[in-house]
């Protein structure tokens, strides 16, 4: 029964991809020439090329990149600088203590040359566990997502779509989570000694920076820092 209905479904899957019948024949992100992978024959998406489907899954959006370090770096400071001034606000408070619900459930942490293979949902656990293990502290994650925030509320021609604030908030806590970095000496035959390193940076693409993205914005959910002029 189950063969029956998954050899049904794979040849359901095959017909899709080689006959479209509603694919665009055009990616849409105007003014992108490309023909959508649907239409190529290459793969569900009728909507998008692969380039396309490639940049969304690197910044969340398909046309907007990702905010540069730089761009993020003063907002961070107006984050961190904010959640210090209020760090007795109940919601400041419940936020941080949520930051450290998520470490102490996050497991044992898993080396980045580990990760490769794992479901998008072990390796978000995994960041958290290495941020545990790192000692950042919760304040610096929360100020990530407010960062952000302040970010797309100062950008003139921002992404307000949820998708996009998620992925960006979530490529942040995935950079402050490193990799994994590794070194040790061989003793070559002659007895002099070679040092081998080995640096691991897990990619920042994909579900798993949507999931660190949610994450994170259910620990934020009561927190905002105050438009100029606007009591808290
Ligand atoms: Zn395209």
């Amino acid at each position: 029964m189950d063969a029956i209905r998954r050899q049904r479904r794979i040849q359901s899957l095959r017909s899709r991809i080689a006959g479209p019948q509603d694919a665009y024949e055009r990616c849409r992100a105007y003014p992108c020439p490309n023909r959508t992978t649907a239409d190529k024959g290459e793969g569900l998406n009728g909507l998008y090329c692969r380039q396309h489907i490639e940049f969304y899954r690197r910044h969340g959006s398909y046309l907007k990149q990702s905010y540069a370090a730089a761009e993020l770096r003063p907002f961070r400071l107006q984050a961190l600088q904010w959640l210090e001034g209020n760090q007795n606000d109940p919601a400041v408070r419940q936020a941080a203590t949520a930051v450290d619900r998520l470490y102490r459930s996050s497991g044992a942490p898993v080396e980045a040359f580990r990760l490769a293979g794992k479901k998008p949902k072990e390796r978000a656990r995994a960041v958290w566990a290495r941020l545990r293990h790192k000692g950042i502290a919760p304040t610096t994650v929360l100020a990530t997502w407010l960062a952000v925030d302040l970010c797309i509320r100062n950008d003139l021609q921002p992404d307000r779509h949820d998708e996009y604030r998620l992925v960006q908030a979530g490529k942040l806590i995935h950079r402050l989570a490193g990799g994994s970095h590794r070194r040790w000496e061989l003793e070559r035959a002659d007895g002099s000694t070679e040092v081998r390193e080995l640096h691991k940076h897990p990619v920042s693409r994909g579900r798993v920076l949507r999931l660190l993205g949610e994450d994170l914005a259910q620990c934020c959910v009561d927190v905002r820092i105050p438009e100029p002029g606007q009591t808290a």
